[in-house]
């Protein structure tokens, strides 16, 4: 069993090249994709499956570029109070379709009310990421839980899988630009994670054992009882 503890990359010139050219890509697509979208609407039998396709493609590459600009600039504007076991909620309800597809169990284990200073939209895309990694290395019947814990000033968010597991060299590579395993994965999404949780003063730790599944841990500060009227 391998256990490891992650920092983010600082962007090199080129990524914040790459970040800028992300940014100006995504408004041409935006019209692009509007056009299609009407044009879906319009055309009947196979055309019509032909936008279907290309839509989907396009929100993809929307996708991408969004998880891109996320990691190079994380907005955090909205400060605020957030409950993070009503958010765990939510996000669950919002990923149990995912989970249904891939006959994988999804489920809150134990939860704790716990408040953090911080974006709600960021914190949430940050957990998504884990959740949806578990899910997606988890083999039908499987089962990945996620559970909710307090201690003095922290609040410890831990994702259980029973997936597929990860080697010491796999371990290693996580978090890095562009690393994924997947035939249509973008190796984005650990890094935007990992950016975030970091923003928000916390960390990240994974330990995984080939065959058995990853267990994901987040740290992240609690509001303490003194602040939480603000
Ligand atoms: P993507 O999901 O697009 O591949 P990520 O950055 O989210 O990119 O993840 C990078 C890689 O880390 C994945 O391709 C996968 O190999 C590995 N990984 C992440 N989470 C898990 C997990 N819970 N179990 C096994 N492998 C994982
Ligand atoms: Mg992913």
């Amino acid at each position: 069993m391998k256990e490891e503890m992650y920092h983010s990359e600082k962007l090199n010139t080129i990524g914040e090249l790459a970040a800028s050219i992300a940014h100006e890509v995504r408004n041409p697509l935006t019209v692009v994709k509007g056009f299609f979208q009407l044009m879906e609407k319009e055309e009947t039998g196979k055309k019509k499956d032909y936008y279907t396709i290309s839509l989907g493609e396009l929100h993809r590459a929307e996708e991408i570029i969004s998880d891109y600009l996320n990691f190079a600039k994380p907005q955090f504007k909205h400060i605020e109070k957030v409950e993070i076991s009503q958010l765990t909620r939510e996000m669950i309800h919002f990923l149990t379709p995912y989970a249904i597809k891939g006959n994988v169990d999804l489920s809150l284990d134990r939860s704790v009310e716990a408040f953090v200073r911080t974006d709600r939209n960021q914190l949430k895309q940050a957990l998504i990421n884990l959740i949806k990694n578990a899910i997606e290395a988890t083999p039908p019947k499987g089962k990945v839980t996620v559970s909710i814990q307090k201690n003095n000033e922290k609040i410890q968010v831990t994702i259980r899988d029973t997936g597929k597991g990860m080697t010491t060299e796999q371990l290693n590579r996580i978090g890095k630009l562009f690393y994924s395993t997947k035939e249509k994965g973008t190796g984005l999404g650990m890094m935007v994670s990992l950016r975030i949780i970091e923003e928000i003063g916390g960390s990240l730790t994974l330990t995984s054992e080939i065959g058995v599944g990853t267990v994901s841990v987040v740290i992240l500060p609690s509001m303490q009882k003194e602040q939480q009227h603000i």
